[in-house]
């Protein structure tokens, strides 16, 4: 059984990157019947986000990642946030410097940053640009500085061969390999800041250590931090986890993801509409497919975080960046939307949702429809008439219905269209036949129908004038429910309202 972790910085929102992260380590975990653990890296205090931690927890329980052990529910190797763990590093910052693996540096900032712009001048440029002066101070004279009130940061003595580390999809590497200099050798990387706290490298390996990982994986942006990594595992005599760098998500045409095109935050993507199964489908395959089970078959692409779990198997893994394709993800969207209409355990959520929404956009507009009727039940409705195979998303929903709640001729064009139809003389006589036909007194239970029957009927228009000029008095031209449906879900006061007003 693999223990796996999600180990997010509050530094940002959850966005599609880094919900596969966490999506790969949730579903080997689950797949191999292990645990799956969340931990927040806050350390870098300068760079927390409000909103950034809650925003994660809620991003990984709207789609169904819930964490074995982590803030919130606890577990037997906690704290899981960093920020409350610096008694258990402060025990291995002894340890290092006990052993030499580690020094104090009490170098000041101008220092250093004059070094760095050294070093940047060389050719080919250093990676190492401090010049391990401290590393030289005798173990009592740096006790003194620290006792005598120097401030200081721990740094790790780099090893001068940088040990081998094996990557599930890349094979063995090493610094060595990585990076084309023979005589490379990395910074002393800083393991504790000079305000007490861990930096990233040095918290991470401690931690993975400690909560008994097996396997990371992480994005490839990672790759070049792990031979530290590695450096402090054996420092620390310490066997490394697995490591699994998966590969950037880009664009189609193979660029970074820019903010619009969806690095953008998973709620907020879930707020327009987006499903949690879509969204879950939609990464599950970027970088990963299912096994072949029959040469020959048209495999689905349709996963559930339940078939998920069941075909997860690292050997699907695959290295190629992968691209990020928002039409498949309208695809996977539009087929649970579809799925979630056509059941009837699920309904009940979507029928709040396509309502809280439609409702913002009503608000401050002008309604012909009575207030009271623009309850949950009348939503339902309305999803109803749609039927289970013509809508793709909760915000398709709202594009396509809003003149079941306010007047259809809002905007210039549709006014102007309807106009430019009146201009013909047959779409007035239609209007008016059809208003006298709403007219009469005791309305038949399916008025709606047998009126559409009897103005049909009169063979003196065809069937397509009449319900084009009656979709735009209804419905402002918008297509996906019947005319009847239509009329009968707006009632025959509103109906007739909408006809009169046409005329006018
Ligand atoms: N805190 C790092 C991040 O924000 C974790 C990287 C890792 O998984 O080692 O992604």
């Amino acid at each position: 059984p693999a223990r796996t972790r999600f180990a997010p910085s509050p530094t940002g929102f959850i966005h599609l990157g880094s919900l596969r992260t966490a999506l790969y380590n949730y579903l080997l975990a689950k797949s191999t019947g292990g645990q799956f653990l969340l931990r927040l890296e806050d350390t870098d205090r300068k760079r927390l986000v409000p909103g950034a931690e809650e925003n994660i927890y809620e991003s990984l329980k709207w789609t169904g990642l819930n964490w074995d052990e982590g803030p919130v529910v606890g577990g037997p190797y906690g704290p899981y946030k960093q920020s409350e763990r610096s008694g258990i590093y402060a025990k291995y910052v002894e340890q290092l410097l006990d052993s030499g693996d580690a020094y104090r540096c009490f170098c000041s900032r101008e220092r250093l940053d004059s070094l760095s712009s050294s070093a940047r001048k060389l050719h080919p440029p250093s990676m190492a640009s401090y010049d391990r002066k401290c590393s030289h101070l005798s173990r009592e004279e740096s006790d003194d500085k620290a006792h005598n009130g120097n401030p200081f940061t721990i740094r790790l003595k780099s090893p001068s061969v940088y040990p081998e580390f094996d990557d599930i999809l890349h094979g063995t590497l090493s610094l060595q390999t990585q990076v084309n200099y023979s005589d490379i050798r990395y910074d002393d990387p800083v393991l504790v800041k000079s305000d007490g706290l861990p930096t990233y490298h040095f918290a991470n390996v401690i931690d993975d250590y400690l909560m008994k990982i097996t396997h990371v994986i992480r994005g490839e942006e990672w790759l070049a931090s792990t031979p530290k990594h590695m450096a402090l595992y054996t420092a620390l005599g310490w066997k490394a986890p697995k490591f699994i760098h998966i590969p950037l998500l880009t664009s189609l045409s193979d660029k970074k993801l820019s903010k619009r095109s969806g690095d953008r935050g998973i709620l907020s993507m879930g707020d327009s509409g987006i499903l949690p199964e879509a969204l879950v489908n939609f990464v599950a395959l970027f970088g990963w497919s299912p096994p072949r089970e029959s040469v020959g078959v048209t495999i689905s692409e349709l996963f559930t975080l339940q078939d998920l779990v069941e075909k997860f198997n690292l050997d699907g893994l695959t290295k190629g960046n992968a691209k990020v394709d928002d039409k498949k993800l309208m695809f996977f969207n539009s087929h649970y939307f579809r799925e979630r209409l056509a059941d009837k355990t699920k309904l009940n959520s979507i029928v709040q949702e396509c309502h809280s929404m439609q409702m913002e956009l009503v608000k401050n507009q002008q309604a012909d429809l009575d207030t009271s009727v623009l309850s949950e039940e009348y939503t339902a409705k309305v999803l109803e008439a749609f039927g289970t195979k013509n809508l793709t998303s909760v915000q398709d929903f709202v594009n396509r219905s809003s003149y079941f709640y306010i007047q259809p001729w809002q905007s210039d064009t549709a006014v102007k269209a309807l106009k430019e139809l009146q201009a013909d003389t047959y779409a007035k006589d239609i209007s008016a036949e059809f208003l006298r036909l709403l007219d009469q007194e005791n309305l038949p239970d399916s008025w709606a129908e047998s009126i559409c029957k009897e103005i049909t009927s009169s063979n003196k228009w065809t069937k397509k004038q009449i319900f084009s000029v009656l979709r735009y008095t209804l419905a402002g031209g918008v297509s996906g429910v019947t005319i009847p449906k239509i009329m009968t879900i707006l009632g025959p006061n509103v109906t007739k309202l909408r006809a009169t007003e046409a005329l006018s």
